[in-house]
């Protein structure tokens, strides 16, 4: 991480943006003459601005405007031939470039919580209420744009924390407005390598305590532990929320187990290794996580897990049906023998997700053929189609699955090799009972 030294906002100001990319830098620039031409104050906030302080620039640019932030949005996608997507209830807009970088434009907004855990009432706001409805001080850091170069606004001492190396929320309120901030915290902590101050472990503790988390809706809860199975290392946010009492307090079955950190991380190298082969159907990364974080538990507290979290019906079923045939799976995958066909007949039917598990867990065996099929067999397809099937005369019918079948399975096992070869076998077999 970069340390900041002490020195006057504007000088700070520049010092950021001369680390983004040139890319960036340009829009920065365009963004900032908008702003001086329609007379609003622009700033660049957020993520890309804490990024910038930790020395590495976010691809993404966030602008909040004081002022009339749709038509400033619609008049810089004209001016930068973006596309624009406006969502007028929320005063924002999304702007994506023509090389599919995103700019969020969003109004200055303030934020109010009828009762602990509700979504925010919202309404515009200065650009310090904006920054003081966020959730850390990390985050509460904006650019103001200026054809100088700009002035950094850091109202709660975000840049301190950064070097401190501490996460602290903006109010002690914060946690009990809204407690998906524990989550979002812990998901910083781990990618960021900070922690959270003392004072905040103890508002979470308290948070936690009230039962709070039970008050949010169960939709948020998924979304949150969707986000936080996305990072690029969850076990790692796992065990700050393990620390803090958030998983204990959700169900204590998602608690990791002695062997989850492992394997998470055999998991992460199944999915870098294979997911880039592009075979349907693709495997979500944060499904194989919730797979194996639910591995070592009872088909009866898998249910009760989803149930916490909101999952229900075939989503749900079908995680539980999965985790369920593994065993079965990986054990037929272990036999000594193992046509290629019959590879492909238990793996064909398997989810992307149970295909790397069965990898990640199985053996040295199961592991080679698993790759076997997925390097090279799951896409292998005989050279003839029905349309050929019906113009060498074959009516239409269940006879062309059955013949299909028969030519992929001589395709695995090596026997046919090119287009004349499947003609001729179908011919043989299938001829002269349609008399062709
Ligand atoms: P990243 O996308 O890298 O995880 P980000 O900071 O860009 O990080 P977003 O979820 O895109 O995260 O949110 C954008 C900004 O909106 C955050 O920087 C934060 O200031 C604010 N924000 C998002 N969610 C909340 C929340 N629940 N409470 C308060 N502020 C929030």
């Amino acid at each position: 991480m970069r340390r900041a030294t002490p020195k006057g906002p504007s000088v700070l100001a520049q010092k950021l943006l001369k680390r983004l990319p040139r890319r960036q830098q340009d829009l920065v620039k365009t963004a900032t003459i908008l702003g001086e031409r329609q007379g609003v104050a622009v700033y660049l906030v957020g993520g890309p601005v804490r990024d910038l302080a930790l020395g590495s620039a976010s691809t993404d640019l966030d602008l909040t405007v004081a002022g009339d932030a749709l038509a400033y949005a619609k008049a810089l996608a004209a001016q930068l031939g973006a596309r624009v997507t406006i969502h007028r209830k929320f005063g924002t807009a999304t702007l994506v470039l023509q090389d599919g970088l995103r700019l969020d434009v969003a109004t200055a907004r303030r934020e109010s919580y009828a009762h602990p855990a509700a979504l925010p009432d919202v309404s515009p706001g200065t650009i310090g209420e904006d920054l003081f409805r966020r959730d850390f001080t990390i985050n509460a850091m904006a650019v103001r744009l200026g054809p100088q170069g700009g002035k950094l606004l850091d109202p709660s001492g975000g840049l301190k924390d950064l070097e401190r190396g501490l996460l602290r929320a903006l109010h002690e309120g914060s946690y009990r407005d809204d407690p998906t901030r524990i989550f979002r915290g812990a998901r910083y902590a781990a990618r960021y390598r900070l922690r959270f101050s003392r004072r905040d472990r103890r508002l979470i503790r308290s948070v936690l305590a009230e039962k709070v988390l039970k008050r949010l809706s169960k939709d948020r809860l998924f979304h949150e532990l969707k986000l936080v199975l996305g990072e690029p290392k969850p076990e790692a946010v796992l065990l700050i929320l393990r620390k803090l009492g958030v998983l204990s307090s959700l169900d204590p079955a998602l608690e990791p187990g002695p062997s989850t950190n492992a394997q998470m991380r055999r998991i992460r190298r199944a999915w870098e290794r294979y997911n880039h082969l592009g075979i349907p159907p693709e495997p979500r990364l944060w499904r194989l996580y919730l797979l194996v974080l639910l591995l070592s538990v009872t088909p009866r507290i898998r249910h009760r897990v989803g149930g916490h979290l909101g999952m229900k019906g075939p989503p749900l079923d079908v995680l539980v049906m999965e985790l369920k045939e593994l065993p079965r799976l990986q054990e037929k995958l272990n036999q000594k023998q193992l046509r290629a066909s019959r590879l492909r007949q238990l793996l064909d039917p398997a989810s992307g997700e149970l295909r790397l598990l069965v990898w990640a867990i199985g053996g040295g065996r199961v592991r080679k053929r698993v790759d076997r099929y997925l390097t090279r067999l799951a896409s292998v397809r005989p050279a003839l189609t029905g349309q050929d099937l019906k113009r060498l005369g074959f009516p239409p019918g269940p006879t062309y699955r059955r013949i299909l079948d028969l030519l992929l399975e001589g395709r695995l096992e090596g026997r046919l090799r090119s287009r004349d070869d499947e003609i001729n076998l179908v011919q043989q077999r299938f001829g002269r009972r349609y008399r062709m």
